[in-house]
């Protein structure tokens, strides 16, 4: 591993992967000092499972207000932020928030297909660009580490294969009515690309990651994997990532996925 982020920004962070990636981090050998987990409603009762897992680690884990879809929630979140960590900057942010609207293209509705993207695609840019400066700052703090890492400065964008083209004809029967999902996720694969080459001088690393089929509020109880088993793959992943993956696409054993 090349080093251990600082700080660590999680969106939707009050249940399933977002959730059990801030159990995992406060809870792991690595002593992050600032674990940022954001979740719309933190004083509701969506936000009471985060509310008792910070208590547990009130040295570590803030719980922040962060509603992906509000341009005043994101910049008030990052002026927080900015104060908490100071100089040392942001060193990893992980759009993890998004929504799965059910409907194929001929039942899904403009509104369905803008509010999808409002929050898997619009969420995760203005998100960026607001917490930039942190970025940055963690990058320059980092100066004297190799390249890229997520102990220095990363972006990770929680991705799917529902977007990836190469698999659409093996996994578009299975899931058919997930229309709006599948184009979002397509679009954030391709924003993770832009921004990987944007901000490449700047020494920030961008990627993809798949958390494989994962039993929560969207992955339903088929799935695959327990959001243990997920997330503490791509916690390893994460922590693995150099330069050479900059704007890859993988999944949460490291393997690529296909675009
Ligand atoms: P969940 O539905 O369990 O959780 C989604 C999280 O996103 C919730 O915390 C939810 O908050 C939050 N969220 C939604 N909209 C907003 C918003 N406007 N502002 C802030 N937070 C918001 O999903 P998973 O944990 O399963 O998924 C996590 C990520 O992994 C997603 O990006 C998903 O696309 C991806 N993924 C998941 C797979 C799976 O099998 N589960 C497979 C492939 C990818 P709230 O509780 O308030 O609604």
């Amino acid at each position: 591993m090349a080093g251990i982020p600082r700080s660590v920004l999680i969106t939707g962070a009050n249940q399933g992967l977002g959730l059990e990636l801030v159990r995992q981090m406060a809870e792991g050998p690595s002593p992050i000092r600032h674990l940022l987990a954001c979740c719309r409603d933190p004083d509701g009762p969506r936000g009471q499972a985060l509310q008792d897992l910070a208590k547990r680690h009130p040295e570590v884990i803030t719980v922040m207000q962060l509603d992906v879809t509000d341009l005043c929630s994101i910049q008030r979140c990052s002026q927080q932020v900015g104060s908490l960590v100071g100089v040392g900057g942001l060193n990893l942010l992980i759009n993890n928030a998004a929504i799965l609207l059910t409907g194929t293209m001929q039942t899904t509705s403009p509104e369905d297909m803008l509010a999808t993207f409002n929050t898997n695609v619009l969420g995760p840019m203005n998100i960026i660009k607001a917490f930039l400066p942190h970025l940055c700052a963690a990058a320059a703090a980092s100066s004297g580490m190799a390249a890229m890492s997520c102990s220095k400065a990363a972006v990770i964008n929680l991705a799917s294969l529902m977007g990836s083209m190469n698999l659409a004809p093996q996994t578009y029967h299975i899931v058919p009515s997930s229309f709006s999902y599948r184009v979002s996720k397509a679009a954030l694969n391709m924003l993770t690309v832009c921004a990987a080459l944007e901000f490449q001088q700047s020494e920030i690393l961008f990627a993809a990651l798949h958390p494989g089929w994962v039993k929560t509020d969207m992955g339903g109880e088929g799935g695959d994997l327990e959001a243990s088993e997920s997330a503490g793959g791509l916690i390893r992943v994460m922590d693995s990532l150099t330069e050479e993956q900059n704007g890859a696409f993988l999944n949460y054993d490291s393997t690529p996925m296909p675009w």
